[in-house]
């Protein structure tokens, strides 16, 4: 069954057997293709045993103008109660359309991609993913940015108890990006036995929790240097300037979307820090 929003198309694969809902999600941010060619090769292949998928193109305006976001970023929208700037936009809508899909799934696996070429394959969750984590094709997991990055698919689930993944799956034109999605959705629906086939077993080395996000609210916000996703900080490292104001790294700090910024108010960085490994 497909079905149209006013600005996201949802396909619903549904073996009307007991079973899991599981929600699939492309295209969140537009520009992020890896995602998207990925469902747009999986979605006709998909025929669960038991229990249904959801398939979502997320963003169809973004996506068509291969770009981030049309208004506000959609992945800060996923609430049951939007901020009013929120809720006038293009994704403040989006979100409210897609909530339903949300308070129905058991898991959501949500697919995004990066801009940076040598960026890290991780995938964003809280602790009671931990069961579904093994069935992704990466190595690193992230816990707690929803305290600091409200309004994301994953934390929307989290806060309703139940279990959103947010994937990264490398540089958005990449084929590599693409096959990674692929194997996220289709290892997950193997490991829930939702199709047929071995699923793989990958296992993480490296846990991350994130500590705070560094916002500029006084001036203009510019990186003291290029800084990568997950790149070690030292101990009192220029990180940047917020106006004439320096800011620094403590001990132990890794740094993880860093970003100039003009307009106030906006994500500079997210500060993370290495945790135990988690079984
Ligand atoms: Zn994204």
């Amino acid at each position: 069954m497909e079905k149209l929003l006013s600005n996201s198309k949802v396909i619903v694969k549904d073996s009307k057997k007991p079973g899991p809902v599981v929600l699939i999600i492309a295209g969140v941010h537009g520009n992020e293709i890896g995602g998207v060619k990925a469902l747009n090769e999986l979605v006709p292949k998909i025929v669960p045993l038991k229990g249904k998928v959801t398939f979502i193109y997320a963003n169809l305006e973004a996506i068509k103008q291969n770009k981030r976001f049309v208004e506000k970023n959609l992945n800060r929208c996923f609430f049951d109660k939007q901020p009013k700037e929120l809720a006038n936009s293009l994704e403040g809508k989006t979100a409210r359309e897609l909530l339903p899909y949300l308070e129905e799934a058991d898991v959501l696996l949500d697919l995004h991609s990066s801009k940076s070429s040598n960026s890290k394959k991780y995938v964003l969750c809280e602790k009671d993913c931990f069961k579904f984590v093994d069935a992704l094709p990466v190595a690193i997991v992230l816990i707690g940015t929803d305290k600091f990055l409200p309004g994301g698919s994953d934390g929307y689930m989290f806060n309703h108890k139940k279990p959103g993944m947010c994937i990264e799956c490398g540089l958005h034109e990449s084929e590599d990006s693409k096959a990674t999605a692929k194997e996220a959705v289709t290892n997950l629906l193997k490991k829930l036995e939702m199709i047929p086939g071995v699923k793989s077993k990958y296992s993480q080395g490296d846990f991350y929790k994130a500590k705070y996000i560094y916002k500029n609210r006084f001036a203009e916000f510019k990186l003291a240097r290029k800084f990568v996703d997950f790149e070690p900080l030292k101990s009192k490292e220029l990180i940047g300037l917020e106006g004439e104001k320096k800011i620094f790294a403590k001990k132990g700090e890794f740094i993880l979307f860093p970003d100039d910024q003009t307009e106030l108010n906006k994500e500079c960085f997210v500060i993370i820090k290495k945790v135990p490994k988690i079984k």
